[in-house]
């Protein structure tokens, strides 16, 4: 009887191996805004500042072409754009900064790689990740963030509960502009001028030396002489529609 427990005890004991190793599949939830009532339609356009420097193509042109624009931004990197940052809040019109985490990890709360990435690894760390993001923004003086978006975009479903426990939304989108800013300007220009109405696009605004930013101002200019709107996220939860459906 002794003999057969502990063979119980050890089928048990190998069922959570196994379980441990094939980990929950990751999540990259999705989120459109409602379509506007009338006009040529709005999109949301979010920028992910995750680390490096700024590409002041981009942010330039957004003020100049009064482009709203929801940026992610990173504790490493509001300590290294100061100039930048004081450009966005400069424009509180224009720029809502929201929460991509302190380290720039992504928020997958087992330990693995995602695009080669080391992920947070426990939910300790997702927590770490999301309180410290939220914590260097608000030492910038601006609005709490209500919005965040993981590193890579991916999550573990547990890190979404989470997340949403700590009073975030998860800010998702429906197009993914540049590639992680790897593609090159041309396709980059087509993606994102053929956004519909309520998409929200992702794009990086923290490779000035990537081909793909050229490519961001081009598909944006397209989408406002098509007569676009852009709103930023805060703008479209207003009209309660930030669904995610992951
Ligand atoms: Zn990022």
């Amino acid at each position: 009887m002794r003999l057969l427990q502990r063979h119980l005890c050890m089928i048990a004991m190998s069922l959570v191996a196994i379980s441990s190793a094939q980990a929950a599949p990751l999540v990259e939830p999705t989120l459109h805004i409602k379509p506007a009532a009338s006009g040529a339609g709005h999109v949301a356009l979010t920028l992910d500042a995750c680390g490096g420097q700024t590409d002041t193509r981009i942010l330039s042109a957004l003020v100049e072409n009064k482009i709203p624009a929801t940026i992610f931004v990173t504790g490493i990197w509001l300590k290294r754009n100061a100039a930048a940052v004081e450009i966005m809040r400069a424009h509180p019109d224009l720029f809502e900064l929201e929460n991509h985490g302190g380290r720039h990890v992504p928020a997958v709360d087992t330990p693995r790689k995602i695009y080669g990435i080391r992920s947070a690894g426990s939910p300790e760390a997702v927590q770490a990740e999301v309180e410290s993001g939220a914590a260097a923004l608000a030492r910038t003086g601006g609005p709490a963030p209500k919005w965040f978006r993981g590193a890579t975009a991916e999550y573990s479903p547990s890190a979404i509960a989470m997340i949403r426990k700590l009073g975030f939304k998860v800010a998702g989108f429906s197009i993914n502009g540049d590639g992680g800013s790897l593609l090159g300007a041309r396709e980059t220009a087509r993606r994102i001028s053929a956004a519909k109405d309520g998409d929200v696009i992702i794009s990086h605004i923290n490779q000035p030396t990537h081909a793909a930013g050229e490519g961001v101002v081009q598909g944006l200019l397209a989408l406002k002489e098509k007569g676009m709107t852009f709103v930023r996220l805060d703008d479209a939860d207003g009209f309660g529609n930030n669904g995610t459906t992951d």
